[in-house]
Protein backbone atom coordinates (compact mmCIF):
# COMPACT_ATOMS: atom_id res chain seq x y z
CA UNK A 1 0.00 0.00 0.00
CA UNK A 2 0.87 3.77 -1.08
CA UNK A 3 1.73 5.37 2.38
CA UNK A 4 0.28 8.91 2.58
CA UNK A 5 3.52 10.56 4.37
CA UNK A 6 5.63 10.00 1.19
CA UNK A 7 6.52 13.36 0.09
CA UNK A 8 4.37 14.69 -2.98
CA UNK A 9 7.35 15.32 -4.88
CA UNK A 10 8.53 12.23 -4.45
CA UNK A 11 4.56 10.60 -5.72
CA UNK A 12 5.30 12.85 -8.95
CA UNK A 13 7.78 11.26 -9.82
CA UNK A 14 6.57 7.75 -9.26
CA UNK A 15 3.44 9.15 -11.36
CA UNK A 16 5.10 9.89 -14.24
CA UNK A 17 7.10 6.17 -14.16
CA UNK A 18 4.02 4.40 -13.96
CA UNK A 19 1.70 6.49 -16.35
CA UNK A 20 4.90 5.98 -19.00
CA UNK A 21 4.69 2.16 -18.17
CA UNK A 22 0.85 2.76 -18.61
CA UNK A 23 0.04 0.57 -15.64
CA UNK A 24 -1.79 0.40 -12.41
CA UNK A 25 -3.04 3.46 -12.37
CA UNK A 26 -6.81 3.51 -11.05
CA UNK A 27 -5.61 3.03 -7.62
CA UNK A 28 -3.13 5.35 -7.43
CA UNK A 29 -5.44 8.09 -9.38
CA UNK A 30 -7.10 9.06 -5.73
CA UNK A 31 -3.70 9.64 -4.34
CA UNK A 32 -2.66 11.46 -6.69
CA UNK A 33 -5.43 13.87 -7.97
CA UNK A 34 -3.21 17.15 -7.52
CA UNK A 35 -0.48 15.93 -10.22
CA UNK A 36 -3.27 15.10 -12.98
CA UNK A 37 -2.93 16.36 -16.23
CA UNK A 38 -5.90 15.74 -17.43
CA UNK A 39 -9.45 16.35 -15.00
CA UNK A 40 -13.10 15.25 -15.52
CA UNK A 41 -14.83 18.49 -16.44
CA UNK A 42 -18.04 19.58 -14.75
CA UNK A 43 -20.11 17.89 -17.32
CA UNK A 44 -18.23 15.24 -17.56
CA UNK A 45 -20.38 12.25 -18.25
CA UNK A 46 -20.03 8.40 -18.20
CA UNK A 47 -19.26 6.51 -20.81
CA UNK A 48 -21.51 3.07 -21.84
CA UNK A 49 -19.11 1.82 -24.26
CA UNK A 50 -21.49 -0.56 -26.22
CA UNK A 51 -20.43 -1.07 -29.64
CA UNK A 52 -17.14 0.96 -28.63
CA UNK A 53 -16.32 2.42 -31.80
CA UNK A 54 -12.48 4.00 -31.63
CA UNK A 55 -11.77 7.08 -33.78
CA UNK A 56 -8.98 9.28 -33.61
CA UNK A 57 -10.05 12.16 -35.76
CA UNK A 58 -6.46 14.39 -36.97
CA UNK A 59 -4.99 14.39 -33.88
CA UNK A 60 -1.58 16.01 -33.21
CA UNK A 61 0.12 15.43 -30.12
CA UNK A 62 3.47 16.47 -28.48
CA UNK A 63 4.43 15.65 -24.87
CA UNK A 64 6.81 18.92 -24.75
CA UNK A 65 5.55 22.16 -26.92
CA UNK A 66 8.85 22.08 -29.29
CA UNK A 67 8.56 18.61 -30.08
CA UNK A 68 5.86 17.31 -31.82
CA UNK A 69 4.95 13.32 -31.63
CA UNK A 70 2.10 12.80 -33.71
CA UNK A 71 0.91 14.51 -36.81
CA UNK A 72 -2.78 14.53 -37.75
CA UNK A 73 -3.33 10.64 -37.24
CA UNK A 74 -6.56 9.98 -38.49
CA UNK A 75 -8.28 6.45 -38.20
CA UNK A 76 -11.40 4.41 -37.15
CA UNK A 77 -11.46 0.76 -35.18
CA UNK A 78 -14.59 -0.47 -36.17
CA UNK A 79 -16.75 -1.76 -33.11
CA UNK A 80 -15.65 -4.87 -32.38
CA UNK A 81 -12.86 -5.15 -34.48
CA UNK A 82 -8.67 -5.31 -34.39
CA UNK A 83 -6.54 -2.46 -35.66
CA UNK A 84 -2.96 -3.34 -35.14
CA UNK A 85 0.27 -0.42 -35.66
CA UNK A 86 3.40 -1.20 -36.07
CA UNK A 87 6.31 0.80 -37.07
CA UNK A 88 10.13 1.31 -35.94
CA UNK A 89 11.01 2.04 -31.95
CA UNK A 90 10.30 5.87 -31.15
CA UNK A 91 7.52 6.34 -34.30
CA UNK A 92 4.47 7.18 -31.24
CA UNK A 93 2.67 3.53 -31.12
CA UNK A 94 2.24 3.58 -27.14
CA UNK A 95 1.45 7.13 -27.33
CA UNK A 96 -1.39 6.26 -29.17
CA UNK A 97 -2.13 3.95 -26.14
CA UNK A 98 -1.38 6.52 -23.80
CA UNK A 99 -3.76 9.07 -25.04
CA UNK A 100 -6.45 6.17 -25.50
CA UNK A 101 -6.75 5.71 -21.84
CA UNK A 102 -6.48 9.59 -21.47
CA UNK A 103 -2.94 9.73 -19.54
CA UNK A 104 -2.64 13.18 -22.15
CA UNK A 105 -5.04 15.25 -23.92
CA UNK A 106 -4.38 15.43 -27.65
CA UNK A 107 -3.25 19.46 -28.78
CA UNK A 108 -5.44 18.91 -31.63
CA UNK A 109 -7.81 17.25 -32.87
CA UNK A 110 -9.89 14.17 -31.13
CA UNK A 111 -10.04 10.59 -29.92
CA UNK A 112 -14.01 9.10 -29.46
CA UNK A 113 -15.02 6.52 -28.53
CA UNK A 114 -19.30 5.34 -29.83
CA UNK A 115 -18.59 9.12 -31.04
CA UNK A 116 -18.01 10.94 -27.35
CA UNK A 117 -15.23 12.77 -26.98
CA UNK A 118 -12.78 11.48 -24.08
CA UNK A 119 -12.80 15.01 -22.30
CA UNK A 120 -16.44 14.77 -22.21
CA UNK A 121 -16.51 11.71 -20.56
CA UNK A 122 -15.11 10.82 -16.65
CA UNK A 123 -12.10 9.12 -16.38
CA UNK A 124 -13.21 6.44 -14.10
CA UNK A 125 -15.61 5.42 -16.68
CA UNK A 126 -13.15 5.64 -19.53
CA UNK A 127 -10.98 3.54 -17.93
CA UNK A 128 -13.35 0.85 -16.80
CA UNK A 129 -13.75 0.77 -20.57
CA UNK A 130 -10.60 -0.33 -21.07
CA UNK A 131 -7.90 -3.44 -20.63
CA UNK A 132 -4.40 -2.42 -21.17
CA UNK A 133 -1.58 -5.22 -21.59
CA UNK A 134 1.12 -2.75 -21.38
CA UNK A 135 5.17 -3.11 -22.40
CA UNK A 136 5.85 -3.09 -19.14
CA UNK A 137 3.66 -4.77 -16.10
CA UNK A 138 4.09 -3.33 -12.29
CA UNK A 139 2.75 -5.45 -9.79
CA UNK A 140 1.95 -4.47 -6.41
CA UNK A 141 3.73 -5.71 -3.65
CA UNK A 142 0.63 -8.41 -2.50
CA UNK A 143 0.02 -11.86 -3.38
CA UNK A 144 -0.08 -13.42 -7.27
CA UNK A 145 -3.73 -13.48 -6.14
CA UNK A 146 -4.36 -9.70 -5.33
CA UNK A 147 -2.40 -8.91 -8.84
CA UNK A 148 -4.65 -10.77 -10.85
CA UNK A 149 -7.88 -10.30 -9.17
CA UNK A 150 -7.33 -6.92 -9.36
CA UNK A 151 -8.33 -6.72 -12.81
CA UNK A 152 -11.46 -6.50 -11.46
CA UNK A 153 -12.61 -6.10 -8.01
CA UNK A 154 -15.08 -8.73 -6.78
CA UNK A 155 -13.79 -11.52 -8.60
CA UNK A 156 -13.73 -14.82 -7.28
CA UNK A 157 -11.22 -17.58 -6.44
CA UNK A 158 -12.63 -19.24 -9.52
CA UNK A 159 -12.63 -16.45 -11.70
CA UNK A 160 -8.84 -15.88 -10.51
CA UNK A 161 -8.05 -19.24 -11.76
CA UNK A 162 -9.45 -19.23 -14.80
CA UNK A 163 -8.16 -15.89 -16.10
CA UNK A 164 -4.95 -17.64 -15.05
CA UNK A 165 -5.10 -20.14 -17.22
CA UNK A 166 -6.34 -18.35 -20.07
CA UNK A 167 -2.78 -16.47 -19.73
CA UNK A 168 -1.33 -19.78 -19.65
CA UNK A 169 0.18 -18.56 -15.98
CA UNK A 170 -1.70 -20.98 -13.59
CA UNK A 171 0.74 -24.11 -13.86
CA UNK A 172 3.44 -21.57 -12.91
CA UNK A 173 1.46 -20.56 -10.15
CA UNK A 174 0.78 -23.95 -8.59
CA UNK A 175 4.97 -24.65 -8.64
CA UNK A 176 5.40 -21.91 -6.51
CA UNK A 177 5.69 -22.53 -2.39
CA UNK A 178 2.47 -21.09 -1.51
CA UNK A 179 0.31 -21.09 -4.66
CA UNK A 180 -1.51 -18.08 -5.32
CA UNK A 181 -1.01 -16.29 -1.87
CA UNK A 182 2.33 -15.91 -2.68
CA UNK A 183 4.04 -12.77 -2.23
CA UNK A 184 5.29 -11.31 -5.74
CA UNK A 185 6.34 -7.54 -6.34
CA UNK A 186 9.61 -5.57 -5.10
CA UNK A 187 9.66 -7.32 -1.63
CA UNK A 188 8.02 -10.40 -2.65
CA UNK A 189 8.92 -13.10 -5.64
CA UNK A 190 10.20 -11.24 -8.30
CA UNK A 191 8.90 -12.69 -11.47
CA UNK A 192 10.61 -12.67 -14.96
CA UNK A 193 9.19 -10.28 -18.10
CA UNK A 194 7.23 -12.74 -19.36
CA UNK A 195 5.75 -14.03 -16.03
CA UNK A 196 4.89 -10.17 -15.31
CA UNK A 197 2.93 -10.06 -18.87
CA UNK A 198 0.84 -13.21 -18.04
CA UNK A 199 -0.26 -11.57 -15.05
CA UNK A 200 -1.00 -8.36 -17.15
CA UNK A 201 -3.08 -10.32 -19.62
CA UNK A 202 -5.06 -12.36 -16.84
CA UNK A 203 -5.89 -9.12 -15.52
CA UNK A 204 -7.11 -8.34 -18.60
CA UNK A 205 -9.12 -11.42 -19.15
CA UNK A 206 -11.09 -10.89 -15.55
CA UNK A 207 -11.54 -7.28 -16.73
CA UNK A 208 -13.21 -8.34 -20.05
CA UNK A 209 -13.55 -4.55 -20.91
CA UNK A 210 -15.14 -2.95 -23.64
CA UNK A 211 -11.94 -1.99 -25.85
CA UNK A 212 -8.59 -3.70 -24.85
CA UNK A 213 -5.26 -2.45 -25.71
CA UNK A 214 -1.97 -4.91 -26.41
CA UNK A 215 1.23 -2.90 -26.33
CA UNK A 216 4.05 -5.23 -27.19
CA UNK A 217 1.93 -7.68 -24.77
CA UNK A 218 3.85 -10.54 -25.70
CA UNK A 219 7.13 -8.88 -26.07
CA UNK A 220 9.10 -10.69 -23.08
CA UNK A 221 8.14 -14.21 -24.31
CA UNK A 222 10.36 -15.61 -26.18
CA UNK A 223 8.76 -16.76 -29.43
CA UNK A 224 8.07 -20.32 -28.41
CA UNK A 225 6.12 -18.66 -25.40
CA UNK A 226 4.49 -16.26 -27.73
CA UNK A 227 2.95 -18.47 -29.85
CA UNK A 228 1.35 -20.20 -27.21
CA UNK A 229 -0.28 -17.11 -26.01
CA UNK A 230 -1.35 -15.69 -29.06
CA UNK A 231 -3.98 -17.89 -29.92
CA UNK A 232 -5.08 -17.14 -26.78
CA UNK A 233 -4.88 -13.49 -26.92
CA UNK A 234 -6.81 -13.50 -30.48
CA UNK A 235 -9.65 -15.32 -28.65
CA UNK A 236 -9.92 -12.75 -26.22
CA UNK A 237 -9.96 -10.36 -28.57
CA UNK A 238 -12.56 -11.78 -30.27
CA UNK A 239 -15.49 -8.91 -31.45
CA UNK A 240 -13.66 -6.90 -29.07
CA UNK A 241 -12.56 -3.23 -29.93
CA UNK A 242 -8.84 -3.99 -29.88
CA UNK A 243 -5.59 -2.08 -30.67
CA UNK A 244 -2.93 -4.46 -31.00
CA UNK A 245 0.58 -2.81 -31.05
CA UNK A 246 2.64 -5.34 -33.09
CA UNK A 247 6.17 -6.97 -31.76
CA UNK A 248 6.50 -9.44 -34.78
CA UNK A 249 4.33 -8.90 -37.36
CA UNK A 250 3.63 -12.43 -37.97
CA UNK A 251 0.97 -11.95 -34.86
CA UNK A 252 -1.12 -9.53 -36.88
CA UNK A 253 -1.47 -10.56 -40.19
CA UNK A 254 -5.32 -11.56 -39.91
CA UNK A 255 -5.97 -8.11 -38.37
CA UNK A 256 -9.02 -5.79 -39.90
CA UNK A 257 -6.60 -2.89 -39.78
CA UNK A 258 -2.48 -2.71 -40.01
CA UNK A 259 -1.29 1.05 -39.84
CA UNK A 260 2.13 1.73 -40.47
CA UNK A 261 3.23 4.38 -37.83
CA UNK A 262 6.60 6.19 -38.80
CA UNK A 263 8.10 9.45 -36.98
CA UNK A 264 4.28 9.96 -36.03
CA UNK A 265 2.75 9.74 -39.09
CA UNK A 266 0.67 6.89 -40.23
CA UNK A 267 1.81 6.57 -44.09
CA UNK A 268 0.34 3.14 -44.82
CA UNK A 269 -2.82 1.49 -44.24
CA UNK A 270 -5.02 -1.64 -45.06
CA UNK A 271 -4.45 -5.46 -44.78
CA UNK A 272 -1.71 -7.64 -44.32
CA UNK A 273 -2.42 -8.38 -48.13
CA UNK A 274 -3.00 -5.19 -49.38
CA UNK A 275 0.00 -3.59 -47.25
CA UNK A 276 1.92 -6.71 -48.87
CA UNK A 277 0.66 -5.86 -52.74
CA UNK A 278 1.44 -2.16 -52.39
CA UNK A 279 5.49 -3.12 -51.27
CA UNK A 280 5.81 -0.15 -49.33
CA UNK A 281 7.68 -0.32 -45.97
CA UNK A 282 5.12 -2.92 -44.98
CA UNK A 283 6.18 -5.00 -47.44
CA UNK A 284 9.89 -4.41 -46.10
CA UNK A 285 9.41 -5.46 -42.51
CA UNK A 286 7.44 -7.87 -43.57
CA UNK A 287 10.61 -9.73 -45.91
CA UNK A 288 12.87 -8.65 -43.31
CA UNK A 289 11.08 -10.89 -40.97
CA UNK A 290 11.03 -13.68 -43.24
CA UNK A 291 14.64 -13.55 -43.38
CA UNK A 292 15.78 -13.64 -40.09
CA UNK A 293 13.14 -16.22 -39.06
CA UNK A 294 14.84 -18.38 -42.41
CA UNK A 295 18.41 -17.64 -40.44
CA UNK A 296 16.67 -18.80 -37.45
CA UNK A 297 16.57 -16.22 -35.37
CA UNK A 298 13.10 -15.45 -34.49
CA UNK A 299 13.79 -12.95 -31.79
CA UNK A 300 15.64 -10.79 -34.33
CA UNK A 301 12.34 -10.17 -36.29
CA UNK A 302 11.46 -7.10 -33.87
CA UNK A 303 10.01 -4.36 -35.55
CA UNK A 304 9.78 -2.22 -32.68
CA UNK A 305 12.04 -2.64 -30.36
CA UNK A 306 10.45 -0.46 -27.84
P1 LIG B 1 7.02 3.63 -29.59
O1 LIG B 1 6.04 3.01 -28.67
O2 LIG B 1 6.60 3.60 -31.02
O3 LIG B 1 8.39 3.04 -29.44
P2 LIG B 1 6.51 6.04 -28.04
O4 LIG B 1 5.10 6.36 -28.36
O5 LIG B 1 6.80 5.41 -26.73
O6 LIG B 1 7.15 5.17 -29.23
O7 LIG B 1 7.37 7.37 -28.13
C1 LIG B 1 7.29 8.24 -29.25
C2 LIG B 1 8.24 9.40 -29.02
O8 LIG B 1 7.79 10.15 -27.89
C3 LIG B 1 9.66 8.99 -28.72
O9 LIG B 1 10.53 9.86 -29.38
C4 LIG B 1 9.78 9.17 -27.23
O10 LIG B 1 11.09 9.50 -26.88
C5 LIG B 1 8.84 10.32 -26.97
N1 LIG B 1 8.28 10.26 -25.61
C6 LIG B 1 7.65 9.19 -25.06
N2 LIG B 1 7.22 9.48 -23.80
C7 LIG B 1 7.60 10.76 -23.57
C8 LIG B 1 7.44 11.65 -22.44
N3 LIG B 1 6.80 11.28 -21.33
N4 LIG B 1 7.97 12.90 -22.56
C9 LIG B 1 8.61 13.29 -23.68
N5 LIG B 1 8.78 12.50 -24.77
C10 LIG B 1 8.28 11.25 -24.72
MG1 LIG C 1 6.17 1.49 -27.27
Amino acid sequence: MIQLYIPLSFLGVLYREIKQSLADMERLFLLLDQNREVADTAKAVELVATGAEVRFAQVDFSYDPNRQILFDVDFTIAAGTTTAVVGHSGSGKSTLARLLFRFYDVNSGAITIDGKDLRDVSQASLRHAIGIVPQDTVLFNDTIEYNIAYGRTGASKEEVIAAARAAYIHDFIETLPEGYATMVGERGLKLSGGEKQRVAIARAVLKNPAILIFDEATSALDSKAEQAIQAQLKEIARNRTTLVIAHRLSTIADAAQILVLDHGRVVERGTHVSLLADDGVYAQMWQRQQVRQDEGGADGADVSAS
